[in-house]
């Protein structure tokens, strides 16, 4: 603008010269040249301005949006899409074609998607863009579960959205599972001290002494179970609330292990004396919660105390590996794991063998509280096993100074 208006008066102001010079030249008045110059300059200058003033130029033009090709958009949504026009596939994206085959592009959209509650909506008029999604189950692989929505938009085509909702339903099964397999490891001891007090309540049994001191261990012994049941349900949800808060004390798992080795021999259980310890010297501390990583401690030795054979070691190891992670392992010699149960044995109430588990005390929560609280301090566990000849259970854990600089994985069983 400024530079218009310059070029504008500059001209004007040459105009204004040239008439000058053109006074001079016919009358040889130097000061009509002069009164006509200073005059033509001034007209110059006022005709530039009020040019300005009665035309201001244009503002510049906004660009015109840029619309770009429905198809790249398709593709950068990652849950399968389907453009359908005349009952026909016109487009898919790439998960849609990964989902449903390279071929659907073109096919009568109830071929694509070859399932009868599908075919239905899709075969229903227009005009049902806020009716409720579809449920399909077994679309790609047999267990998958997906919700389908189907949009009309104006140019008479159709959106068909699928939503994958496979872990959804896994999720809300294993809370399911969950609420039973609790209830149901709880009522078979509270059935058992019931019917125990039933009896004991008849004036013939329970006037027997050794008959009584029998049934009152059997009474105990339950309810101890159910009591270390509802403590390892407390210390699950505890560690499940706290799954997104870091740890931030610094533990030496050196020192804990000994205190954990102390305790267990304080308890008198003769499997304690088999615990001997291996811990390497300037092991890095860990950044964690003392008291979930001694619960660590106790459900790993306790598990390799249970399931070790009588009379063989427990060895328990700390050492900094070739990548400056800590490694804490637990190995015994005893029957060993079946590979095909390695993968589920941090899923809550798994046992490989429930009656063998439940005869030793066990509840079926001890891998699966040692899992959160490993996931917790951005941990891994290793559980390595060989039938008849014994287990390692290794965790692996960040040193103190990287441990803020990993990210949150967890994955809820
Ligand atoms: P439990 O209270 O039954 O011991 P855990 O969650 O601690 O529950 O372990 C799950 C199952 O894994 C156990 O029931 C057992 O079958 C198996 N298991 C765990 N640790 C060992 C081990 N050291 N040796 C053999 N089996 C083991």
């Amino acid at each position: 603008m400024a530079h218009l208006l310059g070029t504008r008066i500059m001209l004007a102001m040459l105009a204004a010269m040239v008439a000058a010079g053109a006074v001079f030249l016919l009358d040889a008045d130097p000061t009509a040249g002069l009164v006509a110059l200073v005059g033509g300059m001034a007209a110059a200058l006022i005709a530039a301005g009020a040019g300005d003033a009665a035309a201001p130029p244009l503002p510049d033009p906004e660009p015109a949006p840029v619309i770009p090709p429905i198809g790249p958009v398709l593709e950068a949504i990652v849950e399968p899409l389907l453009v359908v026009a005349d009952g026909r596939v016109g487009d898919a994206n790439a998960a849609a074609r990964r989902l449903l085959g390279n071929h659907i592009i073109g096919q009568d959209v109830r071929l694509a998607i070859r399932h009868p509650a599908a075919a239905d909506r899709l075969n229903a008029p227009s005009g049902l863009a806020d009716a409720a999604p579809i449920n399909l189950v077994g679309l790609g692989t047999l267990d998958q579960r997906w919700e389908m929505h189907v949009a009309d938009v104006p140019s008479g085509q159709r959106i068909v959205h699928l939503i994958d909702q496979t872990g959804n339903y896994a999720a809300e099964r294993v809370r399911v599972d969950f609420v039973a397999n609790a209830s149901h490891e709880l009522r078979t001891p509270l059935a058992s001290i019931l019917g125990f007090v039933e009896t004991l309540s008849d004036d013939k049994a329970g006037a027997d002494p050794a008959t009584r001191q029998r049934f009152l261990k059997v009474m105990f012994d339950e309810a101890r179970r159910m009591q270390r049941l509802i403590e390892d349900l407390i210390s699950l949800s505890r560690i499940e609330a706290e799954k997104y808060r870091l740890p931030d004390r610094s533990v030496a798992l050196a020192a804990l292990i000994t205190d954990v080795r102390s305790e267990l021999l304080d308890t008198h259980d003769p499997r304690a004396r088999a615990i001997s310890t291996d811990l390497a010297e300037g092991v890095p501390a860990v950044v964690g919660d003392p008291a979930q990583l001694s619960q660590v401690l106790h459900n790993l030795l306790g598990n390799a105390m249970k399931y070790g054979r009588a009379g063989t070691p427990v060895m328990v190891r700390l050492w900094r590996d070739s990548a400056n992670m800590v490694r804490l392992s637990v190995a015994d010699e005893g029957d060993g794991i079946a590979s095909e149960h390695i993968p589920r044995l941090t899923e809550r109430f798994y046992r490989v063998d429930a009656g063998r588990s439940r005869s030793l005390g066990g509840t079926g929560l001890g891998l699966a509280i040692v899992k959160h609280i490993v996931e917790r301090h951005r941990g891994r566990l290793d559980i390595a096993s060989e039938v008849g000849k014994g287990t390692i259970v290794t965790i692996v854990l960040p040193p103190a100074m990287s441990s803020k600089s990993n990210t949150v994985v967890t994955q809820d069983r």
